[in-house]
């Protein structure tokens, strides 16, 4: 198994190569050579496992240049019960009639982030003593609100590395802003933007191809990775938990042995929904994969068109998460199916940064339509079944979540399709209090982050993450805003160069 670019399919790396690069030189990303098959044997076995031991036997196919015991060590390292509130790192609960919800939010930041930022140091330090190199990397990432604070919690105290994450002053919510400006560590910094997320991201990019500033980093025996999901060392240990999810099904006897299910997605950047692709494709029986996007619908639009068009206005939305135009993770997508033509993907790539559209050819059309199905809901929906599920099945779900649910409900009324169906769930609904206590009392009272929190508990009735809690007494470390002109020299002082 070695792993090709997108952009130019004659690329060969290892996996701790592709980890380590991040982003092919000609701006394509990465994706296995070919995809892993898993059989049903197999998938009973890892029923018997647990969550590290299921990881470690699915990465074994893919990152094929890591020895077992590396993969013991990377797996039993990042999913313990000291980081994650769940001793089976993700929860599954029957909301009803043969519909689950799959909470991957038990790590550390209570978001799905960490189900693979909470690995990646390890497969990243791993990698790099593979390779010999023997420099330390510096993570920058931009960030609307749940990478950074996972990527900071992540990377905090791991040796021979050092983070530094951007968030746009004004756009992320209380509780994010808190969780990373108290965040612990002496490689980590924190600093805010005079911008919105886009000028945070533009920032990161200029820093990333900036030949003097590579060439100070490199003097001082540092270079650049990236933490965000176009790394394959974020996109693989997200399909662990979608073949875990139907080995622990068929444990408890809630689906028989082939059963197929359908799995729905709240989506944003395509990661997440992407790595359930592969994981139907390497031999889970999946029937539809629904992608449930929120009022910024570009994807829905998408699949049910063929015609990728990100020129429209940017919503800002209660699921601040999925608040995106550009889905990056699409273009690995767009390479399986086009038959791996990457000159196809570089002219649909091309058009999609001039002109902001492209569309796929009918064959791949076609092929969009046989596995996914999309939707997409405004804010008073997503605010109207948070109150639905809470009334009736005293379950309280996150506004991303919500959106996911949502799509399902009329994905499930118009096609009549009761397929056992798993919706993945993203956040914690203490992330985002205020949006949630609106949802099921109507108004939410103007007091600060964590009586929310607490008012939250007595509606919901779920534990307060310890975590979360924790925050209200942690030091504020962070108070830096800068402007987009003063980044990189930021960035070189932070890092004494
Ligand atoms: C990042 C995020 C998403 C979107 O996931 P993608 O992999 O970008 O599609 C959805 N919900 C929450 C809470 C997130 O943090």
């Amino acid at each position: 198994m070695y792993y090709k670019s997108t952009r130019n399919s004659s690329v060969q790396l290892s996996s701790a190569e592709a980890i380590v690069q991040g982003i092919s030189a000609e701006g394509g990303l990465f994706v296995p050579s070919e995809i892993p098959s898993v059989s049903m044997d197999e998938i009973k076995t890892l029923g018997g496992m647990s969550y590290p031991e299921r990881a470690a036997y699915i990465f074994s196919k893919y990152l094929t240049d890591f020895t077992e015991a590396e993969l013991k060590y990377c797996t039993e390292s990042a999913y313990t019960d000291k980081s994650f509130d769940s001793a089976s790192i993700t929860e599954l609960s029957h909301l009803f009639d043969g519909t689950y919800v799959l909470e991957l939010w038990h790590g550390p930041t209570c978001a799905f982030k960490d189900m693979a930022l909470q690995i990646l140091p390890y497969l990243l330090t791993v990698s790099l003593k593979k390779l010999n190199i023997d420099k330390k990397v510096v993570i920058l990432v931009a960030t609307s609100g749940d990478t950074g604070k996972a990527a900071l919690e992540g990377f905090a105290g791991v040796e021979g590395t050092s983070v530094m994450v951007f968030y746009p002053v004004d756009g992320v919510s209380a509780m994010q802003k808190r969780q990373m400006m108290t965040q612990d560590g002496a490689n980590v910094s924190v600093c805010a933007l005079n911008g919105n997320f886009d000028d945070c991201q533009n920032g990161v990019k200029a820093i990333f191809t900036d030949e003097a500033v590579k060439e100070r980093l490199s003097e001082g025996k540092m270079m650049f990775s990236s933490a965000n999901s176009i790394n394959w060392g974020r996109l693989a240990p997200q399909i662990i938990y979608y073949v875990s999810v139907y080995a622990e099904l068929l444990k408890n006897g809630e689906i028989s042995e082939g059963e197929k299910i359908n799995i729905v997605v709240p989506t944003g950047n395509f990661g997440n929904i992407l790595a359930a692709y592969y994981a139907k494709n390497m031999g889970v029986p999946v029937n539809r994969l629904i992608c449930a996007s929120n009022a910024n619908k570009v994807l829905t639009d998408f699949i049910n068109t063929g015609i990728y068009d990100r020129n429209r206005e940017f919503i800002t939305t209660i699921s601040p998460s999925m608040d995106i135009l550009i889905s990056s993770n699409l273009e690995r997508l767009l390479y399986i199916m086009s038959g791996e033509n990457d000159e196809l993907i570089r002219e649909w790539f091309t058009k999609l940064s001039a002109e902001g559209r492209y569309e796929v050819t009918d064959e791949v059309k076609a092929k969009l339509k046989s596995d996914f199905a999309a939707g997409f809901c405004d804010d008073t929906a997503t605010k109207a079944v948070i109150k639905e599920i809470y009334d009736k099945y005293s379950y309280t779900l996150d506004t991303h979540t919500a959106v996911a649910v949502k799509v399902y409900e009329d994905y499930r009324r118009e096609t009549g399709d009761t397929t056992k169906t798993v919706i993945a769930s993203t956040a914690s609904p203490y992330k985002f209090s205020t949006a949630v206590i609106e949802a099921i009392e109507g108004r939410a009272e103007e007091t600060d982050e964590f009586e929310k929190v607490e008012h939250l508990h007595k509606l919901s009735g779920y534990p307060v993450p310890a975590s979360l809690a924790a925050l209200k007494d942690k030091e504020i470390r962070f108070k830096d805003t800068i402007d987009r002109e003063e980044m990189s020299d930021y960035v070189l002082r932070a890092l004494s160069l």
